[in-house]
This record gives structure tokens, sequence and C-alpha cells, in this order.
């Protein structure tokens, strides 16, 4: 197997069986954000305590990447202080549109690199990144046409 098929087979295990998955009664901040490009729609809740993240989940449908690459991104910033999950936020930012960054630390976020060669699908990556920091920052809806407007 390649390294390619296991990153296939990584993002097609999330995308079928995303963690974090569902609503979340006891969140205190939420946003949501919509890909036209692609279609992929997602609602990013979030409990916020003493300025972590205690829990957080999220919810709607879109491609495999971008179900998949909220997935993982549940999973990486639970247990995070908002600043570092807005840091973060940038990173796979910065790691999914610039060739000299790499995802590096951010373990299985790492299979998403292979995205960055079709700019379109980089919005379904980054998606549910945007959203997040829209939620946690107190932002509200998010598209990817105009991610900071
Ligand atoms: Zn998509």
């Amino acid at each position: 197997m390649s390294l390619n098929d296991l990153y296939q087979e990584i993002i097609l295990d999330h995308g079928k069986k995303p963690r974090n998955f569902g609503e979340l009664e006891t969140a205190t901040h939420e946003a949501e954000g919509f890909n036209p490009l692609c279609g992929d729609q997602v609602r990013v809740r979030v409990r916020i305590e003493e300025g972590k993240i205690a829990d957080l989940r999220f919810s709607g449908h879109g491609c495999a990447i971008s179900t998949a690459s909220a997935s993982m991104m549940t999973q990486l910033v639970k247990g995070k202080t908002v600043d570092q999950a807005v840091a973060l936020v940038e990173k796979f930012r910065e790691a999914m549109t610039s060739d000299s960054v790499g995802p590096e630390g951010m373990g299985e976020l790492g299979c998403l690199s292979g995205v960055k060669q079709f700019p379109n699908r980089v919005k379904c990556a980054t998606l549910a990144w945007h959203t997040l920091r829209s939620a946690v920052t107190g932002g509200g809806k998010v598209t990817t046409e105009k991610p900071d407007a």
C-alpha cells in the first residue's frame, strides 16, 4: 500500500465514520459554514469552559474531504484553549495553501496535504476550520467565497 493509498483510506474512514458528529445541546458557541462550489454545509457547535474547548461537535453534510477534515479538526482542537485553536486554524489554512508549509505535527491532517493540488477541494478541507474560528470568535455564518468577511 502506497502512502497515498493509506492517506486515501484514512480520509474515507473519517468521511464514513466522522468523529464528534452530531448535535451538542450544551454548546455555548456555534457557527455555520457553506462552500457553494461543492455544496458542503457544516455547523460547528462548541462548549467553551474557562477559555478551553471542553467539547465540540459538527453536523451537516458534505463531500468526503470536508467531512474528514471536520472530523479530524474536532479531534485535534478538543481540550485546546481558544487561542490555541485559532492558531491551529491559521496553521492548517497555511499548510493547505502554501507550498512551503506542511501540516507537520497535525497528525492525520497530513493526509489532506494531497488536496493542495486541487484548489477547489482546498475549500472543502478548510471549511470546517473557518467555521470553527467563526464559532469561537463570535463570528456567525461563513462562506468559502468570503472566508474572512
Ligand atoms: Zn466538498
